[in-house]
């Protein structure tokens, strides 16, 4: 479970997270929305620790993350996140790549691990494709390899930003079918994301965003179906 508690972020006298209060239970999914620049992106890297905040605080299963002095190893370990470029190592192949950070992290050797992510590509369709290097794999297999990356951590809490805004239109549905296994099994997860036909069926909470601050939030028929704002309408009347 992930909880946040009037975060606060700035760049500089720019405000970009406002006062943010979201909770995430256990399993479930949800989808931040909102127009470029409404701070999705920057809430991701608050929670995952790879920008600091100014105040509120960020709790992972009870535990507040957000303490200074606090090792953002230790929680960047139990938070994955993928972002919309793949970030994959050009000179490695799929299976290294999965391999290097939790080989590091977790302390296993290579043959103690690879059974474990032999099965994470197989469950994911890419079981022959680990020894590919990314130039030899499609947008859509490269995302997907950057998922497993994430989860052979065995992460609480997965982040994903609009991890399908670089692929190709017929790459889509592959990696958001990726997203609807990870519920049904239980993982729980936030996206910032853009395709709203996804977050309105496979979202369990939506959180819009204006300038920072979650306008309106609650279950996809309410927000979809029936906003309240008038911002969240017109965003949703453009983006629909
Ligand atoms: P998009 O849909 O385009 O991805 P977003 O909702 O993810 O947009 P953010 O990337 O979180 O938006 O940006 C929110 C605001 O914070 C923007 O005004 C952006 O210019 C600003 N911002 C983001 N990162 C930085 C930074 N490192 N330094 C200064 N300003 C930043
Ligand atoms: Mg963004």
């Amino acid at each position: 479970k992930l909880e946040l508690q009037g975060v606060i972020k700035r760049f500089g006298d720019r405000t970009v997270c406002d006062g943010i209060d979201l909770t995430v239970d256990e399993g479930q999914m949800v989808c931040l929305i909102g127009a470029s620049g409404s701070g999705k992106s920057t809430l991701l890297r608050c929670i995952n620790l790879l920008e600091p905040i100014e105040d509120g605080a960020i709790f992972l299963d009870g535990e507040d993350i957000s303490i200074p002095g606090l090792n953002p190893q230790s929680v960047r370990a139990r938070i994955g996140i993928v972002f919309q470029s793949f970030n994959l190592f050009p000179h490695m192949n799929a299976l290294e790549n999965v391999m290097l950070a939790p080989r590091r992290v977790r302390g296993l050797t290579r043959a103690e691990l690879q059974p474990e992510v032999e099965a994470l590509f197989a469950r994911f369709g890419l079981a022959d494709r680990m020894h590919n290097y990314p130039d030899q794999l499609s947008g859509g297999q490269q995302q997907r390899v950057a998922i497993v990356r994430a989860l052979a951590m065995q992460p609480e809490v997965m982040l994903f930003d609009e991890i399908t805004s670089a692929l190709d239109p017929q790459l889509v549905g592959e990696v958001l079918d990726v997203l609807l296994m990870l519920k049904k099994q239980g993982m729980t997860m936030v996206m910032a994301t853009h395709e709203m036909g996804f977050a309105r069926e496979a979202a369990d909470k939506i959180c819009f965003l204006d300038s920072g601050r979650i306008l309106e939030g609650g279950p996809p028929e309410t927000v979809f179906g029936n906003p309240k704002h008038q911002t969240t309408q017109a965003f949703l009347a453009r983006a629909l």
